[in-house]
């Protein structure tokens, strides 16, 4: 760790966050990384000099243990500590992330009304001019180095990159599953098949398209050409999200070919992050007809793998409500295979979505809870169940969000399984 002091900025290369992520109830960094400090905030930046996160310092900022964090996609997160009262019961974790783009949160806080909050994105690019400034004295090569990597990311490249980052994979990533949370969704997206099997009437996410999956060569690029995106920042990253919706119905033979390629590509045995994750999404079908050679498989690889499946509900009337075809049958058959992959698979854990609220048949939420409590006959802590809450980022209606985390903690008592509110997050 170097530090250098000029007038107002404190500048400290080479800083190490933790190796680990961890749930903690005050501000935490990951890996290697960079920082500014001002009177007024602390800026950090990856390995590539780009901004990642930003804290406020003065009396404006609206707590001094929260902070914005840019991912690589661009897009500003405000981790907001909700007072911490039951933050963690909700969500798994010690903080809300609130996102600056439409999304379905329940908390009905936009930190991006405060004045505070933009003022501090708009400072880290005014920092660019004083920052450019330095470089014309004598100055170590690292420091040199590290100013020229900042001054070359202002918000145009930034943007940009974050478009070469999507047109290298086919799109964005619309929706990233619930359990990357336990990574702070700092995950590398790698496309290995397009659109689901069911096109669901209700569903904002999907694409449209019929499940599509990707060639091996088409896989191989991406991970050639993600290697050079995230370049000097690679070692900042041990989690890998294989997409899209449905990426299990890709079968055994793609998900072992991305798997590998990923792992050895990127390097992760040099990650600066313990442990390697995997993510994915399947479906109620993809996880019934998948033979248990794939599972052992993912259990033989040298990732934690999580699988989210969508299930939506136990109900025939709200299957048929949001246009899900799909029989309680079937939702069942694919709940005992979850189950029982929990049970049999060490290291890996299968996780379910059920929708929540809106205007659904008073019949939901009883079905989950009798599906659930009918194949359990005491609380297990693998196998997370997440709501995901029918509304979206215009739905003002204060008291309807108060009564539905109400509603929400009710169920939490009585499910068997960890069960967490859902916030839909892209990249
Ligand atoms: S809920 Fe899943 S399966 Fe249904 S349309 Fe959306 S992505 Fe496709």
């Amino acid at each position: 760790m170097e530090s250098y002091q000029f007038d107002n900025l404190t500048i400290t290369l080479n800083k190490e966050g933790s190796r680990e992520f961890s749930k903690v109830s005050y501000p935490i960094r990951y890996g290697r990384y960079a920082e500014i400090k001002t009177p007024e905030y602390i800026f950090q930046y990856n390995l590539k000099g780009e901004i990642k996160y930003i804290q406020g310092r003065g009396q404006g900022w609206p707590h001094p243990a929260e902070w914005l964090k840019r991912t690589v996609a661009n897009d500003w997160i405000y981790y907001w500590a909700g007072g911490y009262s039951s933050v963690y019961d909700f969500f798994g974790e010690h903080y809300i992330p609130c996102l600056s783009y439409p999304s379905n949160p329940i908390s009905g806080f936009n930190p991006f009304e405060d004045s505070a909050v933009s003022s501090a994105i708009e400072a880290c690019q005014e920092l660019l001019a004083q920052l450019a400034s330095l470089t014309s004295g004598s100055l170590s090569q690292g420091l040199r180095d590290f100013l020229v990597l900042v001054t070359e990311s202002d918000a145009d490249t930034l943007r940009l990159r974050s478009h070469r980052l999507h047109k290298l994979i086919g799109g964005r990533v619309t929706v990233l599953p619930p359990d990357t949370r336990h990574v702070d969704y700092e995950v590398i997206p790698i496309i290995v098949a397009d659109g689901c099997l069911y096109n669901c009437g209700f569903c904002r996410v999907k694409t449209g398209q019929d499940f599509s999956p990707r060639a091996k060569r088409d896989i191989l690029r991406q991970i050639r050409e993600l290697e050079d995106f995230y370049a000097q920042d690679l070692r900042n990253y041990n989690a890998i999200f294989l997409g899209h919706h449905d990426a299990l119905c890709a079968g055994k033979e793609l998900l072992e070919f991305a798997a590998e390629r990923a792992y050895e590509v990127f390097g992760f045995e040099r990650s600066n992050l313990r442990g390697t994750y995997l993510f994915l999404f399947g479906s109620v079908d993809s996880l019934i007809n998948s033979e248990d050679a794939l599972f052992d498989l993912l259990e033989g690889l040298p990732f934690s793998t999580y699988i989210n499946i969508g299930l939506e509900s136990a109900d025939t009337a709200t299957l048929a409500a949001l246009r899900k075809p799909l029989s309680v049958e079937t939702v069942g058959e694919a709940f005992a295979r979850m189950l029982d992959i929990n049970r049999r698979h060490e290291k890996i854990e299968v996780t379910a979505n059920f929708v929540f609220g809106g205007d659904l048949p008073r019949s939901h939420m009883s079905s989950f809870l009798d599906l659930a409590r009918n194949r359990l006959d005491r609380f297990y802590s693998k196998g997370a169940i997440y709501l995901s809450p029918l509304i979206d980022g215009r739905t003002r209606d204060k008291e309807a969000k108060r009564g539905m985390l109400r509603r929400f903690y009710e169920i939490k008592t009585l499910s068997p399984l960890p069960t967490f509110l859902y916030l839909i997050q892209r990249l």
